[in-house]
């Protein structure tokens, strides 16, 4: 079925859940730039209110995805365009201890979600994905058509919600944009946002913290892999760019574009020890390093190919480099542990 296409305007409204969390905060603030108005739904179980409320001044409501009645109150309040669905839970490790916890929310709370835009007549999301629902690439760089395997729980909940997707496209017209991120880094080049985890397990702010006196020494989770240096390979991806791809996904929606799936990575590898050797030179400070086991779940390298988002999209990422994004880390994290 062919959907009318309707003209992009300044007045048209996105919730975005999970929009005080560190992806979604900046998505937040993309959408603003480019005219739209932003609702936040987010449950602040990691998010954090006062990026929201005082630095993004957007609307901020309080709750659960998985909350029915909630879900209808918010859109028989507001004139809901779209949605940007970042509410999840993220942590690879704790997927992996507690499944239950991630179902629960990142699938039955999208399942949740989904019904309630169909009955408000709401039809277009604009999905948080991962390159974790590939699991262990036999192609490098990933192209969208690889194989999906997801080897954790985390990445299997996100691999159902694409599928969960699809069939919604099916039975009820919902478009969806699904994006699969590679290593999401650095921070809003003016500071007004950054990556704020508790418990913090990413490499990138670890790095920093340990830069900062704040944690004693950065652990390297194996020495031993089929890598020129030993280290995992990873693709880092800037926030900001991250966040414009989510606008140009969205518009594309709102002109009618038919479901899709789009990877969103620079398509060059970094070791950790490239990472460390980076943060050392943009931070001018000794970075204590312990070599430690491989952890579970780790694939050697993951490098996307986002050539369909470049082509489709016009994405064009802006702050490829890893010294940039890492200095923009820098930034924010010297700006919020002032
Ligand atoms: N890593 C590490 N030490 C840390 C945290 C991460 O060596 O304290 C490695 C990790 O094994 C992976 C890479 O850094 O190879 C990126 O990990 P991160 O958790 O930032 O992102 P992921 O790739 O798991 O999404």
């Amino acid at each position: 079925m062919r959907r009318e296409k309707v003209a992009v305007t300044q007045s048209l409204t996105v919730l975005v859940t999970g929009g005080a969390g560190y992806i979604g905060s900046h998505a937040v603030l993309a959408l603003q730039q480019a005219g739209y108005n932003v609702v936040v739904l987010d449950n602040l179980v990691y998010g954090h209110r006062e990026l929201v409320e005082e630095v993004l001044k957007a609307e901020l409501i309080v709750g659960d995805i998985g909350d029915r009645p909630l879900l209808d109150q918010i859109f028989s309040t507001y004139a809901i365009d779209a949605v940007m669905h970042f509410a999840a839970y993220a942590y690879v490790g704790e997927s992996v201890s507690t499944p239950g916890k991630y179902y629960r929310n990142n699938v039955c709370g999208t399942l949740t979600l989904l019904e309630a835009m169909v009955d408000a007549g709401i039809r277009s999301m604009v999905f948080s994905s991962t390159c974790a629902t590939y699991g262990i690439p036999h192609t490098v760089p990933i192209p969208e058509d690889h194989p999906q395997h997801p080897i954790n729980p985390y990445g299997a909940t996100k691999l159902m919600v694409e599928r969960m997707l699809a069939d919604f496209d099916g039975a009820h017209g919902l478009k969806s944009v699904c994006f699969r991120y590679f290593n999401a880094a650095g921070a809003d080049p003016q500071a007004r946002l950054g990556e704020d985890h508790n418990p913090e397990t990413h490499l990138i702010p670890l790095v920093l913290l340990a830069a900062m006196g704040r944690r004693k020494s950065i652990s390297v989770f194996g020495t031993d892999y089929p890598t020129p240096d030993g280290t995992c390979i990873r693709d880092y991806i800037h926030v900001s760019d991250l966040a414009a791809a989510h606008v140009l996904g969205l518009d594309y929606l709102l002109k009618g574009g038919e479901s899709a799936q789009f990877n969103l990575g620079n398509g060059n590898g970094f070791s950790v020890r490239a990472v460390i050797d980076a943060a050392k030179q943009v931070t001018g400070r000794e970075i204590s390093v312990v070599e430690s086991d491989r952890r579970p779940g780790d694939p050697p390298v993951l490098v996307g190919s986002s050539d369909r988002a470049r082509t489709i999209l016009g994405w064009n990422p802006q702050y490829a480099d890893l010294q940039t994004i890492i200095t923009h880390a820098w930034n924010w994290h010297q700006k919020r542990h002032a």
